[in-house]
């Protein structure tokens, strides 16, 4: 899933390839994207788009007012469309079209069919109002080294509402930064461990956005092949040379380091106890 740094990226490209442009109109490709009713899409044709911007996961496209928002949940991408087209890919989800400027497709991969989109009238923030404080914010700091979050920290990181825009991805590769183990919780963590958790989930980020704002253009199928220890389980660890070990879930897989995370203890996963069974 796109996290924070792919969206920032992404937002500071679309700002450069449709900035100050005269929008035109939303075509809908997947009908059931659209999450709002009111405003409609074509009560903004004729506006400037002041600006872009990224607030968790959501690309926010402000005109003067009223806003556009979307967000790429798992398998959401897009394209930069120069010069614009009018196919109906089978993958899209909506396209947006500006005068004399690239049209901006968001496409979607996958099963899940997550990827939405919301127009919303000046001062409503919509889904934005659910989101905890920005991962470089006063706020999360004090919340990371005061707090008294009782859950683990794996799973502490990737509620939005907590923290918004960090996913699995740069989760796992924060823990192991860190040193800590996907398990421990808040308040099993000294003041040292606290510190280190804090600067490694913003290191981790800031290498993150400076390896995504090498791209051009949308935001391609394959991100996240920077990641350093996310979906790279049975590798070796790249601090210690230990294979890279993963506990898995449903939907998602945890990797981590033994060696560097966990005293040497190998964690339970589940798929596999059941596989030995
Ligand atoms: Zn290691």
């Amino acid at each position: 899933m796109p996290e924070m740094p792919e969206m920032q990226a992404l937002a500071e490209r679309l700002a450069a390839a449709v900035g100050g442009a005269t929008f035109v109109a939303a075509a809908p490709i997947s009908f059931s994207a659209l999450k709002t009713f009111s405003p409609t899409p074509e009560s903004l044709a004729g506006r400037t788009l002041a600006s872009v911007d990224r607030r968790g996961k959501y690309v926010i496209m402000d005109f003067g007012g009223p806003r556009i928002l979307f967000h790429l949940s798992q398998g959401g991408r897009v394209d930069v469309e120069s010069p614009p087209k009018s196919t109906r890919p089978k993958f899209g989800v909506v396209r947006f079209q500006f005068d004399a400027h690239p049209s901006v497709l968001v496409k979607e991969y996958g099963t899940e069919r997550k990827a939405g989109w919301w127009v919303l009238e000046k001062g409503d923030d919509g889904p934005l109002v659910k989101l905890g404080p920005e991962p470089f914010s006063e706020e999360f700091a004090a919340s990371i080294i005061d707090g008294s979050d009782g859950r683990r920290v794996h799973t502490l990181l990737r509620q939005q509402s907590t923290v918004a825009g960090i996913g699995r991805g740069y989760t796992d590769d924060s823990l192991h930064r860190a040193r800590v183990s996907p398990y421990a919780s808040l308040t099993s963590l000294g003041p040292t461990e606290r510190q280190a958790l804090l600067d490694a989930i913003r290191a981790v980020l800031t290498e993150g956005l400076e390896v995504e704002r090498r791209r051009t253009g949308g935001l391609p199928t394959k991100v996240g092949d920077h990641w350093i220890v996310h979906n790279r389980h049975g590798t070796p660890c790249p601090t210690c040379g230990d294979g890279l070990r993963r506990v898995s879930y449903e939907s998602y897989e945890v990797t981590y380091c033994p060696a560097c995370q966990t005293g040497g203890k190998v964690l339970a996963d589940r798929r596999m106890s059941r596989l030995v069974r």
